[in-house]
């Protein structure tokens, strides 16, 4: 069902694994920067993300963050300042997670990251499925389990994920090559592989095949951190927020998506904070593994910058929030979390 429109004819979905709001409010945090163990090669690390105050700090490490999307978007979920912003389902990891948000509820039997199919239909098939939608949705992802949390075969949608090689219709030389250096360069991880390689896959696919619904789902802050490797974390988000600074302005230089496109970013899970060891782990039994974080930015979206004090917000109303940018009412066989209607001019959604 079609919605008052907006501006926004495209929307660009994108999840950052596992990075703690900490890191995105606070930037780099002082006792992991200064510790042996988690901060190795420390007088580089501190040159470039260490800064008296927590303000340069955080616009160090996310500079298009908290300059771009500060000043012209809204990011919510600062813990300290009333930014709430939590999962609704219970479990604190990856597939829950990625599956409530994009299916729009919290379905009891996600609970494993088992490569399972997802019976549940996400807002990616739903948009798929309307008219003039079909074959412009696309999700490049670099956990292997993508697949089957938005059920490639039963929903028809390009799904590219994990050491899968991209093989498009129209591959230019850059994909060729990234096809071969994927399985050069040796991955640490079984089931995922370099954001760089998700990244330039998606950003190669937007420029080809104008996809109006494109999902890009990024790994690599979650392995480091479970790994215990806080300078290579930071390193990780730096670049993601370098990723979405590229995505970004590309998109503000193309006739299809200037000013008709709106970015949203969040991530599936929080971590810990209670011990010096915590940030490694999430799940369940962990604290603060509950809280998440969104950015916003787009033409349909008030330049709120950092949202402090907000209605609290789950992860599941991501789904309905996508649709509503596109124009659609989204629903699902279950009642689906509402719109966040603070990310709209007109609130009469
Ligand atoms: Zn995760």
């Amino acid at each position: 069902m079609l919605n008052a429109k907006g501006k926004t004819r495209n929307v660009i979905f994108i999840t950052f694994d596992g990075l703690r709001w900490q890191e995105v409010f606070y930037g780099a945090d002082s006792l992991l920067i200064n510790n042996d163990e988690y901060t190795k090669e420390r007088n580089q690390i501190l040159e470039d993300y260490w800064a008296d105050t927590p303000q340069t700090r955080r616009e160090k490490l996310m500079p298009f963050f908290w300059s771009t999307i500060n000043t012209e978007g809204q990011i919510y979920g600062n813990v300290r300042k009333g930014g709430a912003v939590t999962l609704a389902n219970p479990h604190g990891f990856s597939y829950p997670g990625f599956s409530e948000m994009l299916v729009g509820y919290v379905d009891s039997t996600r609970d494993s990251n088992d490569r399972e199919n997802n019976p549940n239909v996400t807002i990616l098939e739903y948009v798929h499925n309307q008219p003039g939608f079909r074959g412009k949705v696309a999700a490049f992802c670099s956990w292997d389990v993508f697949d089957f949390i938005i059920n490639e075969e039963r929903s028809g949608i390009l799904v590219n994920s994990g050491m899968e090689p991209f093989e498009g219709k129209y591959n230019g030389p850059k994909i060729g090559l990234l096809n071969e250096i994927m399985f050069q360069i040796p991955v640490p991880w079984k089931s995922v592989r370099y954001d760089a390689i998700t990244h330039h896959f998606a950003m190669d696919y937007l420029k080809q095949h104008k996809p109006k619904l494109l999902y890009i789902a990024y790994d690599e802050t979650d392995e480091y951190a479970h790994e215990g490797k806080y300078d290579q974390y930071l390193i990780a988000t730096n670049l993601l927020d370098e990723y979405i600074a590229e995505l970004w302005n590309w998109t503000q230089k193309n006739y299809h998506y200037k000013n008709k496109t709106t970015i949203l970013i969040t991530t599936d899970h929080g971590r810990g904070h209670e011990t010096i060891d915590a940030w490694r782990n999430h799940g369940s039994l962990v604290t603060g593994a509950e809280h998440v974080w969104m950015a916003v930015l787009g033409p349909d979206t008030p330049p709120m910058g950092e949202v402090l004090d907000n209605e609290p917000m789950t992860s599941s109303q991501v789904a309905a929030t996508i649709g509503a940018f596109l124009g659609f009412e989204y629903s699902n066989e279950q009642p689906v979390g509402p719109v966040m209607n603070s990310m709209f001019y007109d609130t009469k959604r």
